[in-house]
């Protein structure tokens, strides 16, 4: 459920993995407008669902909504996906941290949480997901910065020490000695601005990655490519997310297999 919804790859995603695991069912793309969540979610039982994932504008909203929501869906402050219970009463989780964690962990196999600090931009939901996925991991700091400062302190007085807020006019000097860089900001996304970092004082080994998909390849993400960083996009941490949303869904941990990575690309 979305609004809009129609950009969504997820129909590709959990209906390949239904067909692969022989489930008799479908992942449909419903648009509710915001002001009918609340009827649609109630509505799923009812109608046979095992449940539904969440996407703009919904995540927070469905949180006052639903009957049940896991810790850490509580602590990241968004529920992306939600479960049919077999009494009929709605459970709120997030698998945004999970996947963002695993689509580092797929792309480097030997990456390292507690290499360094790591530099976030950006202080929404996926934000959000990301931070609590890299503490949870082991990153030992977290330099946090954001357009909208007031964003950036809600974070830090979420998160703890671990969080330190920096200036958006000083995100270029925070660079400076991190292990890792991520652009959870819409700069960069198909059809909006650039996100403008100067990388000039980068580390060599750090890694770069975007939580953005379209494009495959942001700007940042060429512009460290160029100067020899590794990167990551955001492709792992979608189909990441949808793993353990299927298995709460249907009992089963599904793979990224290579026909499933051909349909997902096929549709860019
Ligand atoms: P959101 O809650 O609306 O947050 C958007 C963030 O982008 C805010 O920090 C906002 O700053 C910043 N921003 C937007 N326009 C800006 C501009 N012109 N200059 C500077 N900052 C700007 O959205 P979200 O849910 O976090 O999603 C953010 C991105 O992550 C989207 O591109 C989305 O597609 C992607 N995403 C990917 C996945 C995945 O699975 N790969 C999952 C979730 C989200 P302000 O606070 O100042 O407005």
């Amino acid at each position: 459920m979305g609004w809009p919804v129609g950009h969504s790859r997820s129909p590709i995603i959990h209906n390949h993995w239904i067909a692969e695991h022989s489930l008799r069912g479908s992942y449909v793309l419903l648009p509710v407008a915001p002001e009918t969540l609340e009827q649609a979610l109630r509505a799923l039982p009812v109608l046979g669902f095992s449940g539904c994932n969440l996407t703009i504008p919904h995540k927070v909203a469905a949180m006052s909504i639903v009957d049940q929501i896991d810790p850490l869906a509580q602590r990241i402050g968004a529920i992306n996906c939600i479960v049919v219970e077999t009494d009929g009463s709605l459970s709120g989780c997030n698998t945004d941290a999970f996947g963002y964690i695993q689509s580092l962990r797929d792309a480097r196999p030997n990456w390292q949480a507690n290499a360094g600090p790591a530099l976030v931009l950006g202080a929404g939901g996926a934000a959000r997901a990301v931070i609590a996925g890299l503490l949870d991991s082991g990153v030992p700091s977290i330099r946090l910065t954001n357009r909208s400062p007031d964003k950036t302190q809600e974070l830090v007085a979420a998160f703890g020490p671990q969080v330190v807020a920096v200036a958006w006019a000083e995100r270029h000097a925070a660079v400076e000695d991190v292990a890792l860089v991520v652009n959870t900001t819409n700069l960069g996304m198909q059809g909006q601005p650039e996100l403008d970092l100067n990388l000039s004082v980068l580390s060599p080994q750090a890694l770069v990655s975007d939580v953005i998909y379209a494009p495959l390849e942001t700007p940042l993400l060429a512009a460290a490519r160029l100067r020899g960083n590794s990167t990551v996009n955001g492709l792992g941490m979608l189909l990441n997310q949808a793993r353990p949303a299927f298995n709460a869904w249907f009992g089963v941990m599904p793979t990224i297999s290579n026909a499933l990575l051909g349909k997902v690309h096929a549709s860019f």
